[in-house]
């Protein structure tokens, strides 16, 4: 049995490319439809090149030869005997499915940075924002500022005035020229020009004000603070001001989601801008055999980069060559995603938003006093003792917001970089998905 685990572009794209050579296909997801964090949606998803979501969610759902297992939550895996055994949760019951083949397409989730006031209500990632509106239909507020860094923040923004929603601001941290560091990545992706353009349109017809330079710095109830920043995010002194909002959606850029490969030994790497992705060769196979991995997991590339990862590994895993038009649309997507890392960067300025009393680990209730005092009074010298002192990256979500951070707080205060291996530890944990020990318990069904 093939298994992918993943029903994003990359997901399905493998799912439609092994169906298409005959041979079946179970996808797992988590969520509770088809299409991952930008083609999730209820019925039709708006918003750019939305035709291309259609082919592939509309062939997931038709092919005989592959099927969907949705609000299927893969909590743990491991190698068997005869191949691997992904258990996953389905509406309170554990499941065990074994597969020979497992192509990963896990994605990413939104990178948040604390500020004061981040743990308040009216504060949330544009994914949040996104998946509200998206999945159900909701608007996150009826005035909203977008702020942070990548063109991610152009759908959230448009989507949310399409909806009937105010936004107040779009704050990009990041200056457009910086697009000029990559000509060539722009020249061999002409069809982002027509993207941009489709945007620029949207931005025009809602009046949204887009702002460079400038982001959000603080929140408090129904008011956020704007700051202008240095490409560093150094906030300029005395350029604060007040603005009055229901929400603000910030975020900075993805975090892939490594667990599940992590669990099953998979080489990982750290990319240019310090996120943990997979090693994998040029057709997504992992360091582990029998394991392909495709899409945001083997870095952030965007959408049309995860659909050629995620097609390849699906012809690798039938046993089907590459063709070279393939293997060159992953070059120029490759090139793009390089762009985007050089265009969207995030420094480190961001660590002089916070207050004292700001909580960095949210789940714990940790603040930045706490992480310092561990660092000053306790020796903590990396974000693992840290966490070991104060709990950071202890609660629900382990570590999966907050760790990034707590580790360059940590190797700031120590006056040095934090080192690859200690970010590699800190996106790993042994389990993938919170499981209560009850529906451990419980027993389980075996497919
Ligand atoms: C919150 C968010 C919103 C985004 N919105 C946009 C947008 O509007 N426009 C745009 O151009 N790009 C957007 N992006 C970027 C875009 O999602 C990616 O470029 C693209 O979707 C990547 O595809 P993927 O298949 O690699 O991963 P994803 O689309 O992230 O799909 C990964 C899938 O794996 C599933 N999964 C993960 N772990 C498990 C597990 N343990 N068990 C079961 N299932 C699991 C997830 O539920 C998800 O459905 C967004 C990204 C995020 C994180």
């Amino acid at each position: 049995m093939i298994l992918v685990i993943g029903g994003g572009p990359a997901g399905l794209a493998a799912a439609v490319a092994i169906a298409r050579n005959g041979q079946e296909v179970t996808i797992l997801d988590s969520a509770p439809r088809a299409g991952g964090q930008y083609w999730r949606h209820r019925t039709r998803v708006d918003g750019y090149k939305s035709e291309k979501s259609a082919m592939y969610l509309q062939e997931v759902a038709q092919n005989p030869l592959i099927h969907f297992i949705s609000g299927a939550n893969v909590w743990s895996a491991s190698r068997v005997k005869d191949g691997f055994a992904i258990n996953y949760l389905v509406s309170g019951n554990e499941l065990t499915v074994t597969a020979q083949k497992l192509i990963l397409a896990t994605g990413a989730f939104d990178r948040s940075l604390p500020f004061a006031g981040w743990d308040l209500p009216g504060v949330m990632t544009p994914g949040a924002a996104q998946s509200l509106l998206k999945g159900h239909g909701v608007l996150a507020g009826r005035r909203v500022i977008v702020a942070g860094t990548g063109p991610f923040l152009l759908p959230v923004a448009t989507g949310i005035a399409a909806a009937g929603g105010t936004v107040v601001g779009l704050y990009e941290a990041q200056s457009p020229l910086r697009w000029a560091l990559s000509p060539v990545a722009l020249l061999l992706n002409p069809s982002k020009f027509a993207e941009l353009l489709y945007y620029a349109k949207q931005v025009r017809k809602y009046r949204i004000r887009i702002q460079f330079g400038k982001g959000v710095t603080a929140f408090d109830t129904h008011s956020a603070v704007v700051s202008r920043l240095s490409s560093d995010l150094e906030v300029v002194a005395g350029s604060e001001e007040k603005i009055e909002c229901d929400v603000v959606a910030v975020g900075w850029g993805f975090t892939p989601d490594v667990t599940l490969g992590g669990i099953l030994g998979c080489a990982q790497k750290v990319d240019l801008d310090g996120t943990v992705i997979f090693n994998v060769d040029q057709n997504q196979r992992s360091s582990q055999k029998d394991i392909w991995i495709a899409g945001e997991a083997t870095g952030i590339g965007g959408s049309d980069l995860a659909l050629v990862e995620g097609e390849i590994a699906g012809l690798d895993c039938v046993g089907i060559g590459i063709s070279p038009s393939l293997a060159f649309r992953k070059i120029r997507k490759t090139l793009f995603a390089r762009a985007l890392q050089k265009s969207y960067p995030v420094g480190n300025g961001w660590k002089k938003w916070s207050r004292n009393t700001t909580k960095i680990c949210r789940c714990e209730e940790v603040s930045l006093q706490d992480i310092a005092d561990s660092v000053t009074d306790l020796g903590a010298f990396d974000s693992r003792t840290a966490k070991l002192f104060t709990r950071a990256g202890m609660g629900l979500c382990q570590g999966r917001i907050c760790s990034r951070n707590v580790s360059e707080i940590v190797a700031g205060l120590q006056g040095c970089q934090v080192s690859d291996n200690e970010r590699i530890g800190y996106s790993n944990r042994p389990i993938a998905t919170p499981i209560s020990l009850g529906e451990l318990s419980d027993g389980k069904s075996t497919k």
